[in-house]
């Protein structure tokens, strides 16, 4: 009786105590958001296994845009991003006849309001820490939540066994139908993109060129508009510029020849993407429509497969759709939980994909010590989280999370669906509104209000709050 009395009582205080907990974390998926889960994990003091599907790291793509949010969160995992983009100055609307209708100027406070980056050199710095801890070739095929750990099963047929399982497995995630078999799938919206990079060698000298080169130099993000389409070209590197081509499905059904662009061949692309810009004394849209290797489309699906998004073709187009996901009732199920597009794939119209993808790692992992798990600080112990009541404690750790993300991430996608309207408007009236408003509001209804709300407004701050005042709240964890 006095034995079982005594070690139930070191049990208890053992259990009690202000202990951090190491966990062995799996994330599934090694993208942006995946390989910044890995990096906070790390740096918690977590042992951690990214599993990513394709064979290797494809180290190309188009360019990111990133806010101050997505800055902010980057630096807080410890990585650097000097010298990783261009940070941009202003921001400037022009009409179809290339006339400036609009310009504003982004102050120089740092962190800056953006840096546009190449996505190869984004991947490349979130991947340098995390070499060691990636198994490439791994595609998820079955997961079992248990109560005392999750184990993950692969196409291979190798499994791997973990205390907690973060899916960062993207817009299409199969984490996400596992754990969530109900869940609502992504949703196409109405609107397609080709767009890419042109880098130029620093040989070129042609007028197209120069003017290309002038573009890097005056940093800014330049919007093109007209009725139902959009061209935005945004340098990343002194001698890289990105370009997107969106247009609205209400035009493309009227003037593609299959109804659709994703229907068409890179040469009725080229057609199509012209014919818009036919007529128009816009320079800079000639100069960068002279530099896109249209023929180059093939080889870099040919090259990439289905992750032509990440093309290493220099110059070549690619072609996206638009998805967005109606919001999850959670993002965390028993030992599971989904991050980055995975949770919350947003429309592109704002830029904030892989922003929040990075601000959830940090986040995530910040809402797990605060339930005692892990803290390089703190010095974590290594008694594996399934003998203590740490089950319990971990799923509210993964729930409180979810409660505490999903508001920021419903209000990014409403935005993203305002500003999907506001921006490819379909037909006169609206193209004159348009006109009417870009030329009349101040800068905060056109861009300097929405971009501090939803990139320069304080995410981590705000959620840090919450999290205390939850914790300040509750009652703890039986
Ligand atoms: C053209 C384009 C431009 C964009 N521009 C911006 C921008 O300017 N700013 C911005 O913030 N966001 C931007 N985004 C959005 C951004 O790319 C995404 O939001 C971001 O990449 C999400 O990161 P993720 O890690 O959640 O998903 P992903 O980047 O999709 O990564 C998912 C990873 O999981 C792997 N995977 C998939 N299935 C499995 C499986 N079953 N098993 C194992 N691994 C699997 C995939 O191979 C992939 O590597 C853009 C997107 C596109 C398409």
């Amino acid at each position: 009786m006095l034995p079982s009395l005594v070690l139930g009582l070191l049990w208890t205080a053992i259990c009690t105590a202000e202990e951090h907990t190491r966990l062995r974390v799996l994330v599934v998926g090694g993208g942006i958001g995946g390989l910044a889960a890995g990096k906070a994990a790390k740096n918690h003091g977590h042992s951690v296994q990214i599993f990513e599907s394709r064979q290797r790291h494809r180290y190309g793509g188009v360019n990111y845009y990133l806010w101050r949010n997505g800055l902010n969160a980057l630096k807080e995992l410890g990585i650097s991003t000097g010298g990783l983009g261009l940070a941009l100055s202003q921001v400037r609307f022009f009409d179809a006849d290339g006339k400036l209708i609009r310009n504003i100027s982004l102050d120089a406070s740092e962190p800056p309001w953006g840096v546009d980056v190449p996505r190869r050199a984004l991947l490349s710095r979130l991947q340098r820490p995390m070499r060691r801890h990636i198994h490439f070739g791994k595609e998820v095929a079955h997961i079992e939540c248990r109560p005392m750990n999750v184990s993950v099963t692969f196409a291979d047929g190798t499994t791997a066994e973990g205390d907690v399982l973060i899916g960062a497995d993207g817009c299409s995630s199969t984490v996400r139908r596992l754990i969530f078999p109900e869940a609502p799938q992504p949703q196409e919206a109405p609107a397609t993109s080709i767009g890419g990079l042109i880098e130029l060698s620093p040989l070129h000298r042609s007028p197209p060129a120069r003017l290309l080169r002038e573009c890097c130099r005056g940093r800014a993000f330049d919007y093109y508009l007209r009725a139902g389409v959009s061209m935005l070209l945004i340098p990343c590197a002194p001698h890289t510029v990105g370009w997107v081509f969106c247009v609205h499905e209400a035009l493309e059904r009227r003037k593609c020849p299959h109804g659709a662009l994703a229907k068409c061949t890179p040469m009725e692309w080229k057609t199509f993407v012209e014919g818009q810009f036919r007529g128009f004394s816009v320079p800079m849209v000639s100069a960068v429509l002279s530099y896109i290797k249209w023929g180059a489309a093939e080889a870099s699906l040919k090259e990439a497969g289905d992750a032509h998004l990440a093309t290493t073709v220099s110059n070549a187009p690619v072609l996206w759709r638009w998805y967005d996901l109606p919001e999850l009732p959670s993002y965390s199920s028993d030992g599971a939980v989904l991050i980055g597009d995975a949770a919350h794939c947003l429309l592109p119209t704002l830029g904030l994909g892989a922003n929040s993808a990075i601000e959830d790692a940090v986040l995530l992992f910040e809402t797990l010590r605060h339930h005692g798990f892990g803290d390089k600080a703190a010095g974590v112990t290594h008694r594996p989280v399934s003998l203590l009541p740490g089950s319990a404690r971990l799923r509210e750790g993964l729930s409180a999370y979810s409660e505490l993300r999903r508001p920021r991430m419903a209000t990014m996608r409403l935005m993203g669906r305002k500003e999907l309207n506001k921006i490819y408007v379909n037909g006169p009236l609206g193209n004159l509104l348009r006109w009417a408003l870009l030329r009349c509001a101040s800068d905060e209804a056109v861009f300097t209000g929405n971009a501090q709300l939803y990139g320069g407004y304080d995410g981590l701050k705000q959620f840090r709050q919450r999290l205390t005042h939850r914790k300040e709240n509750m009652r703890p964890v039986e």
